[in-house]
């Protein structure tokens, strides 16, 4: 009988242990449950919940708390969910960060996030996944296999890191920008709505009023258009919204973004007249201009009839080349001349300007790289 058979790997052995709790993705009333549990005054889960709102995962750097809870939380949570793996800094201000998965079998899988300063608000984009399912042929990230969703805390989690490392390193006060957190986006890597579980509880999370309290005016969520999702995104969280159009014909948007041969625009037009807008907001209507795809008279005519002016504008984004990819993008002047058509007619345009592209932190470029 060969000996080696029955032999169960060590690793395999570790990977099927359930996960632990993860500590970023607990509110203060589950954390009151868990030091109920633990026999912990009440009070503790406000100072450990103050401690993860500020960046503080670490237990042993909550300063205020007793030694044995810190080892009962080491012990039964995993208290940082991802390690910081790479930062890199753009010489706009943009910081672009890779972090590791320690989950079970994901433990070293990659994201990334984006923190993008502007004098007034510091915007970060997270991401949702590892990978993305969906394979629209001009994203770099959807040219990686899908291989994780997220959980609450390692979406949360990368939030806290950034906050954390804003104020250990503040950016340059001679770049004029502002320096913490105050909105969130969700265009990193991965369709966060293929994760809407995990998602939907980040959200509750960033907008708790004890804890980071951000509003639902400061957050957008940018989806490739699954109708289903964005109905009930509407019904229970309605956060800012960010539609990846990129055609507004049938044929063409089938290619550019396959979910669409699932959604035809059809339905996802329904959809968006029914999604709950927060006052004197408007749905974003995001188009990467690719030359000679969808940048043609003829797209403009179709983008024109789709768009509803009361409610939506149109967000006309460079394309972000990366190495291999099948498109060019439309020059300057004729992404000018395609806002000017759309003002024209009074539909609200604007043109996204390009961050941190000199570390591959733009929209589309995020594909986590191992090779580093
Ligand atoms: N999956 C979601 C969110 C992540 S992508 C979605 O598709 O909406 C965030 C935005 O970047 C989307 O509008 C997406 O279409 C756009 N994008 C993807 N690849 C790009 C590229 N190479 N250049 C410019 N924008 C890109
Ligand atoms: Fe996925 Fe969005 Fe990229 Fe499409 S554009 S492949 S949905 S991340």
């Amino acid at each position: 009988m060969p000996t080696n058979t029955a032999i169960t790997p060590p690793t395999a052995t570790l990977s099927n242990r359930p996960d632990l709790p993860q500590l970023p993705e607990l509110g203060l009333a589950e954390l009151q449950a868990l030091m109920t549990s633990w026999n912990q005054p009440k009070f503790r889960a406000k100072q450990v919940f103050d401690w993860c709102n500020k960046g503080v995962l670490n237990p042993d750097e909550m300063k205020n708390i007793s030694a044995e809870l810190r080892e009962k939380l080491k012990t039964e949570l995993l208290c940082e969910p991802l390690n910081l793996i790479r930062r890199e800094c753009s010489t706009d201000g943009t910081r672009k960060y890779v972090f590791g998965l320690k989950r079970g079998r994901f433990a070293g899988k990659m994201v990334e996030s984006v923190f993008i300063p502007e004098e007034k608000r510091g915007t970060v984009c997270i991401s949702s996944q590892v990978g993305c399912v969906l394979d629209c042929p001009f994203c770099h990230t959807g040219t990686q296999a899908f291989e994780a969703n997220l959980s609450a805390g390692e979406i949360v989690a990368q939030i806290l890191a950034i906050k954390a490392d804003l104020r250990a390193e503040p950016l340059a006060q001679a770049l004029e920008m502002h320096s913490d957190v105050t909105h969130i986006v969700y265009m990193g890597m991965g369709e966060p709505l293929a994760n809407e579980d995990s998602v939907h509880q980040s959200i509750a999370l960033f907008m708790h009023e004890d804890g980071l309290n951000i509003s639902r005016r400061r957050i957008t969520l940018s989806t490739s258009g699954l109708v289903p999702q964005i109905k009930r995104l509407g019904e229970v969280q309605p956060v800012n919204l960010a539609i990846s159009l990129h055609s507004a014909i049938d044929e063409l948007r089938d290619v550019l973004v396959p979910i669409n041969r699932k959604h035809p625009l059809k339905e996802l037009r329904a959809c968006l007249n029914n999604y709950e807008l927060a006052k004197q907001r408007h749905i974003t209507l995001e188009y990467v201009l690719l030359d000679g795809v969808n940048d043609r008279p003829e797209d403009l005519k179709a983008l024109m009839a789709f768009v509803n002016p009361e409610r939506e504008r149109v967000n006309l984004i460079q394309f972000n080349p990366y190495p291999g990819s099948p498109y060019q993008g439309t020059s300057k002047d004729n992404m000018r001349e395609f806002a000017q058509s759309l003002i024209s007619k009074g539909i609200r345009a604007t043109v996204r300007r390009s961050r941190g592209q000199d570390i591959m932190a733009a929209c589309g470029q995020l594909k986590a790289d191992t090779s580093k």
